[in-house]
């Protein structure tokens, strides 16, 4: 593979899109300058007052340019749900929040348990969608047996509940169904993703304390031990068959060390954090109530230090919204029947600069920037199959970025919210920077920078990924740093 020179010859009539005058987030550090676009993917980065002819010019004005964010946790509802949130709604929410990239839960209605189902799936969302995507599969105790016939192309990636609903008919609940999926999941190179709390503790818990009567007894009825003994299990599966995992939502002090240590002593076992355990506490119970009931359950102060030291040090291997959305008649019922989740896709990487910059003084923005293109999109392209394309500001990928304004600080209300729902936990929250400009593959799909937003078209596609899973030494501790040739 030849390494490309940082700029390349326009082609004759210009490129279709520059950005000039940004700060630009590239694996190889911030650099002054732009970039050029030429048929949805980066042609070019360009050095500062480097401006080639092109069809259309944007000037940054100072602004960063960071990569796309891909998330790779939400739930957009499709199909089954579509009162909760529907595609339309969601990408444009992902778009207005500097993502142009998402990976969608299976636990749909009927969730996706069928390898054929994800091209019926994609077909669904064909032309609804502002932002590209792909899916994680599902399994429940019945149909562990379609994971031989799972092809990359389809998904690269099982969720596995290891809790939910009692109704729930996606919940592994008995061990041998999860150590024989743990082996599939091995044998073909299948990456899975768990919600990792322990549904025999909280089934144990739910006798001896009965229903939670209010929001001050929800945690306390979905505490850490829950999260604890999940992980612990976890790892012990890993060390049995060497399944490459990924635990969504880590919420506690405790599993975010057992699983750094789990990494660090060579198993191929990574988390994420999502954008509201960062950002709320048990302090904020009271206040919010229903809207961050959540699984798992927010926890203390000291937990959220926690994670956002791990989120700093590098042992977090990405950052999710785990974007749930549910109706706002929904989540006015008794704590015991609201159910959990809330809508995150648009606030994931505001609220995620926001809590770094706040914490952090010391760290210059550039810093801050860098480690967010990691979290945020070199890691989550890497681990799920996307990586060839997607996640980084380098010549012959996919030109998909967000122009960040770092020192913008806004007021969120319900007005912003493009979710179907309507409504956003972080109502009220002053947030510290801004995505104002989104691009998609080349094409500017979110523009906030006037009186009213312009979204681009919904021409969002469903990505075809690399074979399998990494090989467990090219985990996120080992990101490719190889620039790949344009092709
Ligand atoms: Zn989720």
């Amino acid at each position: 593979m030849s390494t490309p020179d940082r700029t390349t010859a326009p082609a004759a009539a210009g490129y279709d899109l520059v950005v000039t005058g940004a700060r630009v987030v590239t694996p190889q550090g911030v650099l002054e300058g732009g970039v050029a676009v030429s048929e949805g993917r980066i042609a070019a980065v360009l050095g500062p007052g480097e401006t080639p002819a092109a069809a259309r010019t944007i000037d940054a004005e100072g602004r960063y340019l960071l990569p796309g964010v891909i998330d790779s946790h939400v739930h957009f509802r499709t199909p089954g749900l579509l009162y909760k949130e529907d595609w339309e709604h969601g990408s444009r929410a992902a778009a207005a929040g500097g993502v142009t990239t998402v990976i969608d839960m299976p636990n749909t209605q009927p969730p996706l348990i069928e390898p054929d189902d994800a091209a019926a799936k994609a077909a669904m969302i064909d032309g609804k969608s502002l932002v590209d995507y792909r899916f994680h599969f599902g399994v429940t105790e019945d149909s562990i047996d379609n994971l031989y016939r799972l092809q990359p192309r389809q998904a690269t990636s099982v969720k596995v509940f290891m809790t939910g609903h009692h109704t729930a008919p996606h919940v592994i609940r008995d061990p041998q169904a999860l150590d024989r999926i743990f082996a599939i999941a091995a044998e073909r190179g299948i990456r899975l993703v768990l919600h990792a709390e322990d549904d025999g503790v909280f089934a144990l818990l739910d006798d001896y304390l009965g229903e939670p009567e209010g929001y001050d007894a929800y945690e306390p009825s979905r505490p850490r031990s829950g999260g604890i003994v999940a992980a612990a299990r976890v790892v012990e599966l890993v060390r049995r068959h060497g399944t490459s995992v990924h635990i969504v939502h880590v919420s506690s002090s405790e599993e975010s060390v057992l699983l750094r240590a789990a990494n660090r002593a060579g198993l191929p076992i990574t988390f994420e954090v999502t954008s509201h355990h960062l950002s709320f506490s048990a302090s904020d119970t009271q206040r919010l109530g229903a809207r961050i009931r959540l699984s798992p359950a927010i926890r203390s102060l000291d937990d959220q230090r926690d994670l956002w030291n791990a989120l700093l040090e590098g042992g977090v291997a990405t950052i999710g919204s785990d974007h749930a959305p549910h109706t706002v008649e929904e989540k006015s019922r008794s704590v015991q029947a609201s159910p959990p989740g809330l809508p995150g896709v648009q606030e994931l990487l505001t609220a995620v600069f926001t809590g770094m910059r706040r914490r952090h003084p010391e760290l210059s923005t550039d810093e801050l920037m860098t480690r967010i293109a990691q979290v945020g999109s070199a890691q989550p392209a890497a681990l799920f199959g996307i990586g060839d394309r997607k996640g980084r500001i380098v010549a012959g990928l996919d030109a998909d970025f967000t122009l960040f304004d770092p020192d913008a600080v806004w007021i969120m209300s319900a007005g912003h919210v493009q979710a179907k729902c309507g409504w956003s936990a972080y109502e009220g929250w002053t947030f510290t920077g801004r995505p104002d400009v989104t691009v998609r593959r080349g094409e500017v799909i979110w523009d906030g920078r006037g009186e009213s937003p312009v979204f681009g078209s919904p021409t969002g596609i469903w990505l075809d990924a690399e074979s399998s899973v990494l090989p467990v030494e090219n985990g996120p501790a080992a990101v490719p740093a190889a620039v790949p040739a344009p092709a």
